[in-house]
């Protein structure tokens, strides 16, 4: 397969089109934003720690039966995907409050929620990506119900797998964002999982090993990630 020109660059990765228009490249970019691009900076081997531990997902999630558009690494920071249409809804999927929920709700960070909150979110950089419920994604066009009942359902199912996994490493899974896409009408998991996208907290400390290091300047930002990286892979 080749790498052809680039089709697209965001705030973490660059995608590639392939010889094939069913791939996309993925490139993981050390780039690093947080406050809808209003704080910019790098974390050194970002881009290799977040594409390894995203594939290391994936493949999880594949062996427990949620299909994503993951197909195989390419090298330490780039992977092929099945290409998609993005559905412009950013899920997050919260265990214990935390950022933004922790705010808008005046709950304590740590506070562990009574059962899981699924939230959507409108993926719109100009606006900050607002939160939105399921009557805007339908007076939007953004996704049909059965679309969005598959993705509540796929969402809850990769926080049980995930939450479970991460436990069996002394992590706390806190909460996390996935986005979905369609490739040829069919429904698939998309983007990353990274601690970019997810909180993880070491169990016992509450250590914070994720991106809230870079957001709220507490140093260790490398240190965390790839403290993930070893407690999933033992390297
Ligand atoms: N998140 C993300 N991209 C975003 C916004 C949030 O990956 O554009 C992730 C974030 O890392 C966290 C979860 O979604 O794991 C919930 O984030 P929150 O709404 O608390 O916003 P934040 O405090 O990160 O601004």
């Amino acid at each position: 397969m080749l790498k052809k020109e680039q089709l697209y660059e965001g705030k973490a990765k660059k995608v590639y089109r392939t010889d094939n228009p069913d791939l996309y490249w993925i490139e993981y970019k050390d780039d690093a934003t947080a406050f809808n691009g209003l704080k910019k900076g790098t974390i050194a081997n970002k881009g290799e720690l977040n594409n390894l531990i995203s594939a290391y997902f994936f493949r999880l999630l594949a062996e427990n039966g949620i299909e994503s558009h993951f197909v195989e690494e390419k090298s330490e920071r780039e992977m092929v995907v099945k290409s998609l249409q993005i559905i412009p809804v950013e899920v997050v999927v919260r265990n214990i409050a935390a950022g933004s929920l922790a705010k808008r709700l005046g709950l304590e960070e740590g506070t562990v929620m009574s059962r899981t909150v699924v939230e959507n979110y409108y993926k719109s950089d100009e606006l900050g990506d607002p939160l939105i419920n399921s009557d805007h994604i339908r007076a939007l066009n953004l996704a049909t119900p059965e679309q969005m009942a598959d993705i509540r359902a796929i969402a809850l199912k990769v926080n049980e797998i995930l939450r479970a996994h991460l436990a069996e490493r002394e992590l706390d899974l806190i909460d996390f964002k996935l986005e979905f896409g369609l490739h040829n009408g069919q429904l698939l998991l998309g983007d990353e999982i990274s601690p970019d996208t997810c909180r993880f907290w070491d169990k016992n400390t509450k250590e914070k090993l994720d991106k809230d290091r870079f957001r709220r300047d507490l140093g260790n930002v490398e240190e965390a990630y790839k403290e993930v990286y070893r407690r999933l892979t033992g390297r």
